[in-house]
């Protein structure tokens, strides 16, 4: 546990108070502005000793990313927290508020909860853009009120550029993981380790790894080795896993993965209040089975992106006990079958980093298969 210690203390420097977030894309930047410092509560399985906290409290039939970070928050390294926030997401994550509540309780400790609304239903159906803006200035007179910090337009827009300087860096790196100058897994690891990082951190950190991937020569898509492919789900693949589609001859060049593209793929364009900003931010976001008003549009901008990669084929990446994803896999690899283009589903849960030989075989196989062209 002490090492994770160690990584979210420097996130307090200058007297920032550390605000534990979830799910993947709350409004970081109007958090940074107001001298608070988010921590995205995602990839803290590595600094962690199982679940036993966790599974005091939640079953074992949810799916990782929920009993990680249950467990992280009760644990000794989440007494770091200062507070936390949460918007409406999935099943799982709606009720984890009154559960931390009731967890914390028992350890005896207390810890302010904000949250707000994201309206879910598509523009198409139901104009809610009034509705997120006040929910926004109320978060605002929130965290106010909470933390006794202010709110000020200049300190918003510095933060947003920061943000959008680290979401431009994140770009960049997927493009030079495409054209081979680097490998998907040292990808995945850098951008999760970001998850811990502060946002200048994270700038520094990515800026290195792109000079460095700019000393290489260049590859165009249909001259790097390997067959292209795209991958898509929650979370990225277990670093195992990620050698292991290396090994076989794949090639990730693009990915629609919630704690990757469909977190770094939008930042709103300059100018506009804070309530403006997010109703822009989340009316135009990446499609993620999450945000249901965007899902929508999910099947285009995957083809968008096969085409645009020149992609074989698609690996489903499936979080065990995620209905919001598998809802959408049979209807995607259907869809995507008659276009042509070949998928693979894979399934995790919260132990399957190891034994991955049943895995191997099928990557294989799938390797093998799309790099032939056959038919499935
Ligand atoms: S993986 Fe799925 S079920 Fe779990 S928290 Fe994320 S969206 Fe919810």
């Amino acid at each position: 546990m002490k090492p994770l210690i160690d990584r979210l203390k420097p996130l307090k420097k200058d007297g920032r108070r550390l605000l534990g977030c979830f799910p993947l894309y709350p409004p970081v930047e109007l958090f940074h502005s107001m001298g608070l410092e988010p921590l995205v509560m995602w990839g803290m399985k590595p600094f962690l000793d199982g679940t036993a906290r966790s599974d005091r409290h939640i079953q074992n039939f949810v799916c990782s990313v929920g009993r990680h970070l249950v467990e992280f928050v009760l644990s000794d390294a989440g007494a770091v927290l200062d507070g936390m926030f949460m918007y409406n997401a999935c099943d799982t994550l709606r009720n984890l508020p009154e559960i931390l509540r009731s967890g914390l309780e028992e350890e005896g400790r207390v810890l302010p909860l904000l949250n707000a609304h994201i309206p879910m239903p598509s523009l198409e159906q139901t104009d809610a853009r009034q509705y997120l803006r006040d929910e926004i200035q109320t978060l605002i007179g929130r965290l106010e009120q909470t933390f006794g910090v202010s709110f000020s337009d200049a300190r918003f827009e510095q933060s947003v550029s920061s943000y959008r300087r680290a979401r431009a860096l994140a770009r960049q790196l997927e493009r030079a993981v495409a054209q081979g100058g680097i490998g998907f897994g040292k990808f995945a690891g850098l951008m999760q380790g970001n998850c811990l990082r502060s946002v200048e951190d994270q700038i520094e950190k990515m800026e290195a790894v792109v000079s460095e991937a700019d000393k290489r020569p260049a590859l165009k898509n249909a001259d790097a080795p390997g067959a292209g492919v795209i991958i898509s789900g929650i979370m990225p693949p277990p670093s195992g896993v990620s050698d292991i589609m290396e090994q076989s001859g794949l090639r990730v060049v693009g990915n629609d993965i919630a704690s990757l593209a469909r977190t770094y793929a939008y930042t709103p364009e300059d100018g506009g209040s804070a309530p403006d900003y997010y109703v822009d931010f989340y009316y135009n976001h990446h499609p993620c089975t999450t945000l249901l008003g965007s899902s929508d549009h999910r099947i285009k901008v995957l083809e968008t992106l096969i085409q645009e990669r020149g992609a074989r084929g698609i690996v489903f990446l499936g979080e065990k006990f995620c209905e919001y994803e598998y809802f959408e896999f049979p209807f995607l690899m259907k869809r995507f079958k008659e276009k042509g283009i070949q998928s693979l589903q894979l399934e995790f849960s919260i132990d399957d980093d190891e034994n991955l030989g049943q895995v191997r075989t099928r990557i294989e196989a799938f390797s093998e298969m799309i790099s032939e062209g056959d038919a499935p």
